[in-house]
């Protein structure tokens, strides 16, 4: 019998699997290849990467022509990384006994010298399941939300914070007002000369968000509560309110005045992290990581004046989720998450914002507190020196706004062309496809 060790492996999955097996084996059994470390019977070990791979990998092909894939070795080196050649021959020699059994049944191996081994690519991924029931459930069932909708989004939605993309970013993370490239722009139509001057001459109210009773709903945002819709540049400011040629515009640039945390969605067209096949996550985050990729289109998609109320319900549920509930239970980061980055469904290319509740506020605009000296002194008498100030009181002094209109950037444009793209469809396919 062979005995391994975790040193035998440089993979740092399979070896922190074979740190947590070990003290559950006899100690005075050493290693075969590291003698002075204590080994892991060979089933042990075999049985772990065996089922790794057989549940990762398959045959290239039975197609003699078709010359792809990893042969055995070099699968077996790229996955385990093992310390040296001898390793490597005796983790093969265990896998091709390991199967002895299935053979006698008339089986043929499956690790079988000739044949090469590819990557099985998954297209199932429970998460979009779970996803249409959340969406039926929400809007034919329980309008408010129920513990089994909190869930099935705790499901989809949570542990987003550990997410890196194959560079190492992650899609939560914090700005703060020096960074370069977070100048964001919102823009009204404004179709009459009156209505043109009263955007200039209140920028930040006519501009932000309006008031409480007039808020209405969008993809992110419930009616009544507060959403900034923003884009990091003037073009796509302008396209998403989608203007007809020949109607008027009034835009306006915004800054940060304190750090917000982002989930930005477009990191979702990254690859994600490459995660070993012993990674106890790595099915998890891979399926989460393609499920964000196809949410985003879900909350880019324009809203159509045919559209029904009910149809912004889930996503409005999920910003809601995201906003109030992910960030408190997410260890570690403290702070919610203020806001969505998304890519522009009208501009390719483009990127939005949606920024919630006192993000979503700006500094002079429909929501300032009414008397802002009073708020300031007020901060100053109960602060006690380190930055604390008491909640309940935090709560009387109102939110904290996170944006302040830009001093110059208002401008007037008035729209004289359309960019437009499209795709041309055989209405023979279109149709195949509505059958499917
Ligand atoms: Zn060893």
């Amino acid at each position: 019998m062979t005995h391994f060790c975790p040193e035998c492996f440089g993979d740092k999955s399979l070896r922190s699997l074979l740190i947590k097996a070990r003290p559950s084996y006899p100690d005075g059994v050493k290693c075969d290849f590291h003698p002075s470390r204590k080994g892991i019977p060979d089933a042990v070990v075999i049985d772990r990467i065996d089922g790794a791979i057989r549940s990762n990998y398959g045959w290239a092909d039975s197609n003699p022509y078709v010359n792809e894939g990893a042969t055995l070795p070099e699968l077996i080196e790229g996955l385990v990384q093992p310390e040296s050649e001898d390793i490597l021959q005796a983790v093969k020699a265990e896998l091709e006994n390991s199967e002895d059994y299935d053979m006698r049944k008339g089986g043929e191996p499956f690790y079988d010298d000739n044949q090469t081994f590819v990557k099985y690519e998954t297209t199932y991924n429970p998460l979009h399941e779970m996803w249409d029931r959340f969406k039926y459930d929400i809007v034919h069932q329980q309008r408010f939300f129920s513990q089994r909708g909190q869930g099935w989004l705790r499901e989809i939605f949570s542990d987003l914070e550990h997410q890196k993309d194959s560079s190492g970013q992650s899609p939560i993370y914090t700005v703060s007002p020096s960074e370069k490239g977070w100048t964001m722009y919102r823009a009204r139509r404004r179709d009459t000369e009156a209505e043109r001057a009263k955007a200039c001459a209140a920028p930040a109210a006519e501009l932000g968000p309006p008031p409480e009773r007039l808020r209405r709903a969008g993809r992110l945002n419930a009616p009544g509560v507060a959403c900034f819709y923003g884009a990091f540049d003037i073009e796509t400011c302008l396209a998403e309110i989608r203007p007809p040629v020949g109607s008027w515009a009034v835009t306006a640039a915004f800054d940060l005045l304190r750090p917000i945390t982002v989930l930005d969605m477009t990191r979702f067209t990254n690859e994600v992290a490459n995660r070993s096949i012993f990674s106890p996550v790595r099915q998890k985050r891979l399926d989460q990581w393609r499920f964000m990729q196809v949410f985003q289109e879900e909350i880019t998609r324009p809203i159509l004046p045919d559209d029904e109320v009910l149809d912004y319900v889930p996503t409005q549920a999920v910003s809601e989720f995201i906003h109030v509930a992910l960030a408190a239970e997410a260890k570690g980061t403290g702070s919610r998450i203020d806001g969505i980055v998304y890519g522009s469904a009208q501009r390719p290319g483009g990127r939005n914002i949606a920024l919630f509740g006192e993000a979503a506020l700006i500094d002079g605009g429909t929501d300032e507190p009414e008397d802002k000296l009073s708020r300031a002194a007020l901060s100053g008498l109960w602060d006690d020196g380190a930055g604390y100030v008491r909640p309940s009181l935090q709560n009387m002094l109102g939110p904290d706004p996170a944006l302040k209109l830009r001093e110059g950037s208002v401008a007037v444009h008035r729209i004289t062309g359309i960019d437009v793209r499209w795709m041309t469809e055989d209405p023979d396919n279109e149709l195949q496809s509505l059958d499917f």
